[in-house]
Parts: structure tokens; C-alpha cells; sequence
């Protein structure tokens, strides 16, 4: 067991769950979301579904997880709110999984469970969503500075966009 998004499985392939992100260690909820993934997986049979990319520059293996074939592991830890979607790519909407996901993320998000109790950062009047790269900014990123607006989606709120699982730029942090 490596942590809430990677384990290691029966035959020592290093697995990554697709399209979601747990916490980093150091983060809140990463024992937690580490302890679920353990807790869902052990002693069940496990089936793989693998992306486009299967193997990402760490060597491991991107996938979506079924344990008993009844449940979506990936699905199941954006419901608990211990992960968040994460599509790093356009093509992933085009995903059957993807309505799932943003699905589980969406019933996290307005429950305010685990990672969606936390502090908000500090708000915008509005944010911009970019639909080919899945990232939402504040309005003063560069990101957006440097993009032609008319292909952006802003929405005045958070919440669009993580509803339909786009991710929080990594450097504005929205
Ligand atoms: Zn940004």
C-alpha cells in the first residue's frame, strides 16, 4: 500500500487510480484516504480497466479499479470526498466513467464530506475554466492572461466547475 490513489497489486504491479487525486502525505485527510483504499481493496477481487495511457512517467499503471466487480473504487473515494477528479486530459470526458466521477464528486462536494469541509480559498468574483486542459483559474493567472478569453468558460461560481471535474489550477490555486 503506497497511499490513497496507488497501491501495489497480487502481482506487484504498481496500479494509479485514474482520474482522481487523493491528499499528499502531510495533507489533511491522506490516512484516511490511504486506510479507505486499503479497506475497499483488501480481500476482494480485483478487475482493471486501463486508460489510453496506460503507464505514467513514474512507471505505473493508470487504471479504473473494480473490487467484486460491484464496486468503482476510483468513483468511491470522490463520493467519501478523501479524493478529488482529476482528468489531465480532454479525451478523458469522452470517458464512459467520466459522468460517474463528476457524478460522486458532485454528491461529496454538496455534502461537504472529508477534503470539501475544508477552508475555501480565498474567493473571486469569477473564475475562468479552460476546456481543454480541465483547469479553472482566477481571473489574474497567468494562464489566463496569456489564453484567448473567448475560449474560456468563467462562471462566477466555484462550484460549476468542479462539478463538471474540472481541477483547480495548480498555480492560482482557486
Ligand atoms: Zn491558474
Amino acid at each position: 500500500m503506497i497511499d490513497g490513489d496507488t497501491f501495489v497489486d497480487a502481482d506487484g504491479r504498481k496500479i494509479r487510480l485514474l482520474a482522481i487525486d487523493t491528499p499528499e502525505k502531510g495533507e489533511p485527510y491522506y490516512e484516511e484516504a490511504k486506510d479507505e483504499l486499503k479497506r475497499i481493496i483488501d480481500d476482494r477481487r480485483l478487475r482493471f480497466e486501463f486508460g489510453s495511457e496506460s503507464n505514467d512517467r513514474y512507471g505505473r499503471l493508470l487504471a479504473f479499479v473494480f473490487a467484486d466487480d460491484s464496486i468503482f473504487v476510483n468513483a468511491r473515494l470522490l463520493e467519501e470526498g478523501l479524493g478529488r477528479a482529476y482528468f489531465f486530459e480532454e479525451n478523458m470526458l469522452e470517458s464512459p466513467y467520466a459522468d460517474r466521477l463528476c457524478q460522486s464528486q458532485k454528491v461529496a462536494l454538496h455534502a461537504g464530506r472529508k477534503i470539501w469541509s475544508l477552508e475555501k480559498p480565498r474567493a473571486e468574483t469569477r473564475y475562468f475554466g479552460n476546456p481543454h486542459t480541465l483547469r479553472f483559474h482566477r481571473p489574474s493567472c497567468n494562464s489566463v492572461e496569456r489564453s484567448d478569453t473567448t475560449s474560456l468558460l468563467r462562471s462566477t461560481n466555484r462550484d460549476y466547475f468542479l462539478e463538471q471535474c474540472y481541477s483547480p489550477c495548480r498555480n492560482c490555486k482557486p
